[in-house]
């Protein structure tokens, strides 16, 4: 596939000397410099489909944020933003829980920006997309789906807001990886590897338009054979091409019929161009998997799911198929995001708030999630399955639910 540009050109100084932090040094470990760019070839992340999802025109900025050489990096990069300086980048006020944001909701994601310094660092175990949760470089995103549970914790406008003290992340991911030794048992995350979700609370494809986050970690995990990097993502980025993973980063492309896409899918990459990026990305080193999520039961779901499924086996290579796998994951919502939501985007909730179907719990945080009753979840990841076997049997499930 022709992409326009490729490569990063930031460098990757936080990296050197990671190994004797994190005491993980490995024979023909990755070498952590800057991917190489394609002579003549600019990145894309310099270009106007790029400018278009971030026309970055406020950074909110812890002051050692900022002033850090990652923060330093990101402000070059949106030398007309206008820079404000707050204590935290939670509770920034007048952008996170601002009910006046919701009028504005897709606006804030392109045209701001956090910066701030994470401050815990914990790896949780999970056990079912992956083994372990990363502490994430970013949190918030500049895409807009309708149910995305992002935004949970940081109320209606949640912008990215980019970690800047990426070294201390991956020193972290060292050690503990370090600690973890070779995993001795195949599981539905690896049959190898252990492996660690990083982009939970993001995208890593959208992180890499705004600094060399994602490069930085897709170059660690090269460099730790019992380890494996995965995110999920629904933007289609080229320059993550040229970042050599070296087959230890799992990118994991979200899939849903085209329709139910481009009503809830807000700002990313039509699904048919994240299919279509599939051989590329493998080509280039990635292990590429697919997420069928979320499936979103309203009339002729599963007809629009057989399509999904027939353009996954119709435009895949074989190479691709072969090493290829998928989570299935039925939609959850919450009445908090629904009411958000009827503000914004009214249509969205006509159907992804569907009560006749759905049951409510009380999360530990008081917010009251809502999903399929378990009988009408059950029969759903039955019949996904079913049409997983009918039109797309090479594609194996990992888990679904
Ligand atoms: S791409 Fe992922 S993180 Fe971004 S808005 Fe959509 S669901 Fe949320």
């Amino acid at each position: 596939m022709p992409y326009p540009t490729a490569g990063p050109d930031g460098d990757s100084d936080a990296l050197f000397g990671l190994d004797a932090l994190a005491g993980t040094a490995t024979p023909g470990g990755g070498g952590t410099g800057p991917a190489r760019l394609p002579e003549g070839r600019a990145p894309f992340r310099d270009s106007p489909a790029a400018r278009r999802l971030l026309p970055v025109r406020h950074v909110y900025a812890e002051p050692a944020a900022a002033a850090s050489p990652r923060g330093r990096e990101i402000l070059a990069r949106f030398p007309a933003a206008n820079v404000v300086e707050v204590d935290s980048h939670w509770r920034i006020p007048g952008l996170h829980g601002n009910e006046g944001n919701v009028e504005r909701w897709v606006r804030v994601k392109g045209e701001t920006l956090v910066l701030g310094e994470r401050k815990s660092l914990t790896t949780r175990p999970n056990g079912r997309s992956a083994d372990w949760i990363a502490p994430g470089a970013s949190n918030g995103c500049a895409m807009a789906c309708a149910y995305c549970y992002v935004p949970r914790r940081k109320g209606y406008a949640n912008p990215v807001t980019v970690f800047t003290n990426i070294d201390r992340i991956i020193a972290h991911l060292g050690r503990h990886i370090a600690r973890q030794g070779p995993k001795r048992e195949p599981n539905q995350c690896d049959e190898t590897a252990w492996v660690y979700d990083v982009g939970e609370n993001g995208d890593c494809s959208v992180d890499a338009l705004i600094c060399d986050n994602t490069a930085d970690l897709v170059h660690a995990f090269r460099q730790w054979p019992t380890a494996k990097a995965s995110f999920a993502t629904k933007y289609v980025n080229p320059d993550l091409l040229a970042l050599d993973p070296r087959g230890r980063t799992r990118v994991r492309f979200s899939v849903m019929p085209a329709e139910d896409s481009r009503l809830l899918d807000v700002r990313t990459s039509p699904v048919g161009e994240r299919i279509a990026a599939a051989a590329d990305f493998l080509d280039a080193g990635y292990e590429v998997h697919f997420n069928l999520s979320p499936v979103v039961l309203r009339p002729g779901w599963k007809e629009a799911w057989a399509e999904v499924l027939r353009q996954l086996d119709d435009v895949l290579p074989d190479r691709v198929k072969q090493q290829a796998a998928a989570e299935v994951i039925m939609l959850t919502h919450n009445r908090e995001l629904h009411e958000v939501n009827l503000g914004w985007h009214p249509r969205a909730e006509e159907v992804l708030w569907q009560p006749g179907l759905q049951e409510a719990k009380r999360s530990e945080n008081g917010a009251v999630n809502v999903r399929y009753d378990h009988r009408v979840k059950a029969e759903a990841v039955q019949a996904v399955r079913t049409l997983v076997a009918a039109h797309a049997p090479w594609l194996r499930i990992r888990y679904a639910f």
